[in-house]
């Protein structure tokens, strides 16, 4: 059967763009504060979770609303499950905004408000894929559901809970990323190594009272900050070699002098830790200066472990644990948090991106043997596996297909060092809605989706569902 999918879509833009507008004007943001046992992530987002489920009804889906922390709406028939995986909540809107973040204007042919592109637009997307796919009346052979979560912006208690109780889909996609298809995702850890205290610590001329950059593991802190005392003379001395640091190195920072001490600030570039190449580590540059310092024997450890395993490598190749695959990449090391208190001793928090074919077991008694001579032991070790789809699956095979006779472009498989909603999913890829070459504005001000992506988008999504489907 010959389906013009985009003329389907056509016929129903304005309503479609209607509905995308009023999704996206209820601000679903978490508020635990308004948290109840049936609402547990909170009023509005509780609100956009049930506009949907009451569309889905008036279409006539199979509608479930799963204790609150996600819903979903099933058409179809057959054993196998198709799932679609998207999320109604959004991140808080921010500052600097042209429009009312949640007034959905359109501008330029493009839709304005926090939610647009991630994932409010594209949700609405797929619910008009599954729309047509319904209204034209084609067979299915299997159950098509759009699985909606309501968490994904924080902790993704939604799937959580909601894989718990409901079927896992065979296969599926999540339209909250990039397309053409996102088939392979690097593992991402989590992981603290801390000092322990020396009782026997000697004394350096230098006091490292204490020392602070970042606050999470995924991004490369922009700011490092350090407190030092000593004799006046040894702080003038080193206030010096600081401003001629800044210069070698490229760096902004200051020196601040006070009475007995001196504070070191060093502002890096902030960056997210896919590829921290593209940040300025402020953390790991001041520990580098101050490696040199007479400093006690446990401030020396600190900083000294991290001038020699983590300056100027960002592949873990000083530390000993870079790997490289061709589904995934490199392995990526990312130190997102420094902290060293004088008499408490430091902890130091990275955040590894892995590939698919590595050996995580192997990588971590690399990192512990190698800390362990600073003092360092591993307390904390979380670990999100990687994530991956094989390229000849039926799935993958399928998109791509739909993909290009929809788009008329080559639809390359990509692979990523983030998470995406995808990983949720058994055997899931992240498919759209974002387009090759397009700015993404997903979190920032401004956002918006551009509405002949939002249509192209339906029209791939609803021969995407037909065909996975049929
Ligand atoms: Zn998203």
């Amino acid at each position: 059967m010959q389906i013009n999918w985009l003329e389907e879509v056509l016929k129903r833009k304005d309503e479609l763009i209607r509905d995308t507008q009023e999704f996206l004007r209820i601000p679903s943001v978490l508020d635990e504060k308004s948290a109840t046992a049936s609402q547990p992530f909170g009023k509005e987002v509780d609100e956009a979770l049930q506009f949907l489920l009451k569309k889905g009804q008036k279409e006539g889906f199979l509608v479930k609303n799963v204790n609150g922390f996600a819903g979903h709406l099933e058409m179809g028939e057959g054993d196998e499950l198709i799932g679609i995986l998207c999320h109604v909540d959004v991140v808080p809107p921010g500052d600097g905004w042209t429009s009312d973040p949640f007034a959905a204007d359109i501008r330029d042919g493009k839709i304005y408000a926090r939610g647009a592109i991630d994932d409010k637009g594209p949700t609405m997307a797929a619910f008009y894929a599954m729309k047509i796919v319904k209204e034209l009346g084609l067979p299915l052979h299997k159950r098509v559901r759009m699985i909606i979560g309501t968490d994904e912006e924080s902790e993704w208690r939604c799937v959580d809970h909601y894989f718990q109780h409901e079927e896992m889909p065979t296969m599926g996609f999540a339209p909250d990323a990039d397309f053409p298809i996102i088939y392979a995702e690097k593992g991402i850890v989590d992981l603290n190594l801390e000092q322990i205290t020396a009782a026997d610590n000697e004394n350096g001329s230098i006091r490292l009272e204490s020392l602070e950059a970042g606050r999470r593991y995924n991004m490369v802190p922009d700011l490092a900050v350090a407190e030092l005392r000593a004799e006046t003379k040894l702080l003038l001395e080193m206030e010096q070699r600081f401003q001629q640091f800044l210069t070698d190195f490229h760096v902004k920072g200051k020196a601040i002098n006070h009475e007995h001490g001196i504070t070191l600030q060093v502002e890096g570039v902030s960056a997210h830790a896919m590829e921290p190449d593209q940040g300025k580590n402020a953390g790991v540059l001041l520990a580098a200066f101050l490696a040199n310092m007479p400093l006690d024997a446990q401030a020396k450890a600190f900083v000294q472990f991290l001038d020699r395993y983590f300056r100027d490598d960002s592949r873990g190749k000083k530390l000993g644990i870079a790997y490289s695959d061709d589904m995934t990449g490199d392995l990526t090391v990312n130190v997102g948090i420094l902290s060293y208190h004088e008499g408490k001793g430091g902890r130091i928090g990275i955040n590894l991106r892995y590939p698919v074919t590595n050996d995580l077991e192997q990588t971590k008694q690399v990192i512990e043997q190698t800390a362990k001579p600073y003092g360092f032991s591993l307390t904390h070790f979380s670990d999100s596996k990687p994530h991956y789809v094989d390229r000849r699956h039926m799935l993958v095979q399928t998109l791509q297909r739909v993909y290009e006779e929809q788009t008329g472009e080559r639809a390359a498989l990509l692979s990523i060092g983030g998470g995406t909603y995808a990983r949720s999913l058994e055997a899931g890829v992240a498919f759209g809605p974002l387009f090759p070459g397009r700015p993404d504005v997903a979190h920032q001000k401004d956002e918006y989706m551009i509405i002949d992506d939002l249509l192209k988008a339906t029209a791939i999504y609803a021969q995407a569902i037909y065909e996975l489907a049929k």
